[in-house]
């Protein structure tokens, strides 16, 4: 039987609007990429359509189905065997397309051999808390928000032009949990530097991305200068990424459909490990199939933001899930990424 490809096109409510320093969102379009093999199992991924990244549903619905009559032929493809075909058939596949076929090759290997995708890697035996994001809003509603979700780290996104020390004492005032801070290339080198003593003081962990990514000039001072460590977000989006961020960063934050999957997210955590980076994953807004799978990296990171799901009013799926206690995954009973159509 030959390798047929689905797409589910998925509208994802948020629980509550959603602002960072680009833009405000009430709904999250995203596609579910289902690969079935010539033995009837199916393999899932997800690709968020984030309008950002230049992503509608029907032109990449249109690309995969397209991909599909060359898949076909495979019967099953493992996730190594999939860069390789797409190298040739499709080198400029958007990588939130690529990451969603990837995932999927990935979703179906762990089914075959019955195990846990992570179960496959010779991962260490380490749990990382995700953390809770708090979009920007008024401080009123950012405490609210806070409140309503009592989890044991959370990110705080901040950048958007208003008193964002204010912020952080105020959510300070509501709870002990360390804090990650997000500033989406909101702030000036100076800025930077001066605020993180007094976020550090705070118990602010790290800042991620304070600056747009061609300061290259402010990103080093930064780096010499802050009394807290700083991970690159938009700075590091593929492997040919990792290597300027360990001169202008502490550490990086993978994004799996950034750089293509979970295989190129391995090689640039290989990577990171040896010029000594900090690890970070992070998640769009997504639903459990997209989480699931990025979760698998978890015993590999030092800090993790997987809280795409969590921000949802509904998921359509249903996977790895997250103990508000201490933030650790809770895996399901599946193989694979664990995820699957919620029934
Ligand atoms: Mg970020």
């Amino acid at each position: 039987m030959p390798m047929q490809l689905k797409v589910h096109q998925i509208t994802l409510p948020l629980a509550s609007p959603f602002r960072i320093a680009h833009e405000t969102r009430t709904h999250q379009p995203t596609l579910i990429v289902e690969l079935i093999d010539g033995a009837g199992r199916s393999g899932f991924g997800e690709a968020a359509m984030t309008r950002y990244y230049g992503l509608d549903s029907e032109t990449c619905t249109a690309i995969l189905k397209n991909l599909a009559p060359a898949l076909a032929p495979h019967n099953y493809l493992p996730p190594g065997e999939l860069h390789v075909v797409l190298d040739t058939l499709a080198p400029q596949l958007h990588p939130f397309l690529r990451c969603a076929l990837d995932v999927a090759t990935h979703d179906l290997w762990g089914k075959r051999e019955n195990k846990r995708i992570g179960e496959h890697w010779d991962q260490p035996k380490r749990q990382t808390a995700t953390c809770y994001t708090i979009g920007m809003a008024p401080i009123e509603e950012m405490t609210a928000k806070l409140r309503a979700f009592p989890w044991p780290v959370y990110k705080i996104k901040l950048g958007g032009g208003g008193d964002d020390l204010a912020i952080i004492r105020a959510l300070r005032a509501e709870t002990d949990a360390p804090f990650y801070v997000d500033a989406n290339t909101g702030w000036t080198a100076a800025q930077t530097i001066d605020y993180s003593h007094e976020l550090k003081r705070l118990g602010v962990v790290f800042i991620e991305q304070p600056l747009p990514v061609t300061d290259e000039v402010g990103q080093a001072r930064v780096k010499a200068a802050s009394a807290l460590p700083i991970i690159a977000d938009e700075s590091c989006q593929t492997l040919a990424d990792v290597e300027k961020c360990a001169e202008l960063f502490h550490g990086i934050n993978i994004k799996i459909v950034k750089c293509g999957g979970l295989l190129p997210a391995r090689q640039m955590i290989a990577r990171a490990r040896k010029l000594g980076l900090s690890m970070m994953a992070g998640c769009m807004t997504e639903s459990s199939f997209g989480i699931s799978a990025i979760a698998q990296l978890l015993p590999e990171l030092d800090y993790a933001d997987m809280d795409g799901a969590m921000l949802l009013a509904e998921d359509p799926g249903e996977g790895v899930t997250f103990d508000s206690r201490t933030g650790f995954a809770v895996w399901p009973e599946g193989n694979g990424t664990g995820a699957r159509f919620r029934r």
